[in-house]
């Protein structure tokens, strides 16, 4: 007998039975797509990636658990970052840190609040716990009020914790660490500051880590690195709640083979470099180009850009460019608006989008 698909809802909790799962970016497995659609970066990771992979390979490594704790990791991460390494906590991606935060700190009946529009994960990491997602809207301007750091919902529900992605996707905008200071001291609860992105931005808030116990950094390999497809991330906070986070993950969340190619690229800064100058770059002529279009390019701070345009409707444009072959995200935001978010590419991924752009 084939079970029917509604037949399942039953079985699950209440809560799972009425999310909305989270529905990435479209992945096209093979086919000749320009990917600009989920902020990946266009350029190949650093080499010394795939030698560190090889090696890992070789021999009985894999035979073996990994490392829980990803020692070899913390140590170079917390060099390069001026930290101890038991203030970092790896995680199999940042999804997999979020998750773990998620589930530390709010619990049925309890809330989450994040800023609208941003990362849609949060609120579905919310509706897993039975939580409530609180999210308040940015300005127009992309700038965030106070109201966001209100101890409580309007039904009454505990914000138990805030997460802001900065720079924020869709917009790539950026609140300063000051006002990511200010926010923190007055909310009743931790704070992430999810800096998938940071790497591309001119400030970070990791000093607002050593200063404030509340305060959560979480940063991703997969934009910065190039490493989407290795899955590893790491979180900073301080010693005493790495120790109570630790309790939730799973043992081994990380494996062998992304412990050691993570080792290799955090290793080799030159890269990051190098590559984050290329990509701000082209940042700046796909910006100037959008405008030159008629579009509302926002000034971004992360890897790719958000733009509006105020008369044309946007999602034509966006089925216009796949027939061509380019992927780009369109968004569609309730109660927001719509709008496209574009991720940075090559130069001449960049040229072929700005290209059929002008003939659409
Ligand atoms: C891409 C992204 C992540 C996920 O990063 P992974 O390390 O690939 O899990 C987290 N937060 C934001 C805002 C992102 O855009």
């Amino acid at each position: 007998m084939t079970p029917t698909p509604t037949a399942a809802r039953h079985l699950v909790r209440p809560d799972i039975a009425a999310l909305d799962g989270y529905v990435p970016g479209e992945q096209p497995q093979g086919g000749d797509w320009i990917k600009l659609n989920t902020n990946e970066n266009p350029y190949a990771p650093s080499p010394a990636v795939a030698r560190a992979l090889a090696a890992a390979a070789a021999g009985r490594t894999l035979a073996k658990y990994p490392d829980p704790l990803a020692t070899v990791f913390r140590r170079r991460a917390a060099e390069v970052l001026g930290i101890d390494p038991d203030w970092i906590l790896c995680g199999n991606g940042s999804d997999d840190l979020l998750t773990i935060l998620v589930r530390a700190f709010v619990g049925a009946g309890e809330c989450l609040r994040m800023p609208y529009p941003s990362y849609i994960l949060y609120r579905t990491l919310a509706g897993i716990q039975g939580a409530e997602c609180d999210e308040f809207r940015y300005a127009r301007d992309w700038s965030l009020a106070d109201g966001f750091a209100a101890p409580r919902t309007a039904s009454g529900a505990d914000v138990k914790l805030a997460i802001i992605a900065n720079p924020n996707s869709p917009s790539g905008t950026l609140l300063p660490p000051a006002r990511i200071r200010e926010l923190a001291d007055r909310l009743p609860c931790a704070l992430v500051v999810d800096e998938a992105y940071g790497d591309f931005a001119d400030t970070h808030c990791l000093d607002l880590v050593k200063e404030n116990e509340r305060v959560i950094v979480t940063r991703s390999f997969s934009k910065s690195y190039a490493l989407a497809g290795l899955r590893f991330g790491f979180a900073v906070a301080q010693p005493h709640v790495v120790e109570q986070l630790l309790k939730v993950k799973d043992s081994y969340n990380c494996d062998a083979l992304s412990i050691a190619a993570a080792t290799a690229a955090i290793d080799d800064q030159a890269w990051l470099t190098d590559n984050r100058a290329k990509i701000v770059a082209t940042r700046r002529r796909l910006t100037d180009a959008m405008r030159g279009l008629g579009y509302d390019a926002v000034d971004s701070q992360a890897n790719f850009v958000w733009c509006t345009h105020p008369e044309r409707p946007h999602r034509p444009v966006y089925e216009a460019l796949k027939q061509r072959g380019i992927l780009i995200r369109f968004m569609n935001y309730a109660g927001w608006g719509d709008g496209l978010r574009i991720t940075v590419g090559t130069d001449d991924e960049i040229d072929a989008f700005l290209s059929v752009m002008k003939t659409i």
